[in-house]
């Protein structure tokens, strides 16, 4: 059971010596109770209160990491249901699966473009996050290793505990994957092999009560990593599945039910109702999700909408400051000033970028809002920009000396000129799009 913030004070020394940053032990145990802290932040902790401490601190889904060669899928880690209350942390990965009845020539032709996909958006790298390979009365082994002859991305490993094991073998040491299922037959077998591997453990259950009965005993026999695979499928199933679990995690801190969930969207053939599925299990609390069909046009929006419900909408998502050369600029091209929003930036370099037009690039801190929303803050102003011109030494770089600032912003170019007496100082249109007819015409 989660404590109250008053238990917790009644845990800690109650010295008030502010070591661990906090004005006192009460103000330290609310923010313990609200999982906004870390218990190791206070050092004067008895052994005994931290081991009741310790439980009631655990985040509610349990979190872990798949890896393999650099690479790293993390799950579990949530605290709210809907992410405006706080936010998402765990983006779900996107898996494709192949099976062993398929021949290695055919695995590596699906495993290859899905492996190689790579999409730059807002400087963000949108790419599958691993394979899973399933067992269908073919050679384990062979598939296993034809995946991991063209793929080194995390795996998930689906299959009786005999072709697991042997599939396993092949795994670089290292490597955390996940496998499955645990179910009602297998599960000291499944939970061995997953301590033995270091590999999380995937527990199939057909009702929830069912899932809470499997989850305390593999718990109970060592492996901790544990992953629910509720065994529903249609949109009604799967999605009330992932809620209960996910609702008796968060609101009730019901340790047997809190852990990542993986879905199967790819388990119905019709792959329009599958990106559908996948669409859903995204917004509602699966950390990992199991495609049949890979195709840019289908994993494009998925991606994209993962990013727009796993970003945290209290930090604008930022570019560096600075100054970017855009097509080779020279000492004659002009100065272009915008704020550090990555989708104000993006929207400028792209626009200019594809006009084959040279410039400079100033990107202004501006705390990553867009540039009327900076204005209005006062955080996008005459002062803010000529310090950014002489911090990044945009003058040592050209001769020409034109600034051109937005022209939703035109009302700061008379301030500017008092900034920076020695530049021209000109206003550009209001929306991107219009910045590359206005330097051919302007500029
Ligand atoms: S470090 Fe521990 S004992 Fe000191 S104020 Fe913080 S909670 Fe209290």
């Amino acid at each position: 059971m989660a404590l109250s913030g008053i238990q917790i004070y009644k845990l800690l020394p109650q010295t008030n010596c502010k070591d661990c940053d906090f004005p006192t032990c009460l103000a330290f145990a609310m923010k313990l109770a609200a999982k906004q802290v870390e218990l190791s932040l206070c050092p004067h902790v008895s052994d005994e209160a931290m081991a009741q401490l310790s439980e009631a601190a655990a985040p509610p889904v349990r979190p872990f990491a798949l890896s393999s060669n650099g690479h790293e899928v993390k799950a579990g880690n949530e605290v709210v249901l809907y992410r405006h209350e706080k936010t998402f942390y765990s983006r779900p990965g996107l898996f494709l699966r192949v099976y062993d009845s398929e021949s290695p020539a055919e695995i590596k032709a699906k495993v290859t473009p899905a492996d190689a996909y790579k999409v730059d958006y807002v400087g963000m790298n949108l790419e599958i996050s691993g394979f899973v390979i399933q067992s269908n009365g073919g050679s384990f082994v062979g598939a296993v290793k034809a995946v991991r002859e063209v793929s080194s991305r995390p795996l998930i490993l689906i299959g009786r505990p005999e072709a697991l094991e042997a599939g396993l073998a092949v795994l670089a040491e290292g490597e955390k994957p996940m496998i499955g299922h645990a179910n009602q037959e297998n599960w000291q077998a499944m939970a061995e092999l997953a301590k033995k591997r270091n590999a999380a453990l995937a527990v199939s259950a057909d009702t929830i009560d069912e899932m809470v009965d499997l989850t305390g005993k593999i718990t109970e026999a060592g492996a901790k990593d544990l992953v629910l695979a509720p065994t529903q499928r249609g949109f009604h199933g799967a999605l009330t599945a992932n809620t209960v679990a996910r609702r008796m995690a968060l609101k009730s801190n019901f340790r047997p039910l809190g852990f990542p969930i993986i879905s199967f969207p790819g388990d119905v053939s019709d792959p329009a109702t599958e990106i559908m599925l996948a669409a859903q299990a995204i917004g509602k609390y699966s950390g990992f999700i199991v495609l049949d069909h890979f195709s840019p046009e289908t994993i494009y929006p998925l991606l994209v909408l993962r990013e727009n419900i796993y970003t945290d909408p209290q930090k604008p998502i930022q570019v560096q400051p600075g100054v970017y050369e855009i097509n080779n600029p020279s000492p004659e091209s002009p100065v272009l000033v915008t704020t550090n929003f990555s989708i104000t930036y993006f929207s400028v370099a792209n626009e200019v970028e594809s006009a084959g037009l040279p410039a400079w690039l100033l990107v202004t801190e501006a705390e990553g809002m867009s540039v009327l929303t900076a204005w209005a803050a006062g955080k996008f102003d005459a002062e803010r920009i000529a310090k950014d011109v002489k911090r990044f030494e945009v003058g040592d770089k050209v001769s020409a000396k034109r600034i051109v600032l937005p022209g939703h912003t035109a009302v700061l170019s008379g301030e500017l000129e008092e900034e920076l007496p020695d530049w021209n100082v000109l206003v550009g249109p209001r929306e991107a799009v219009d910045i590359p007819a206005y330097m051919k015409q302007a500029l």
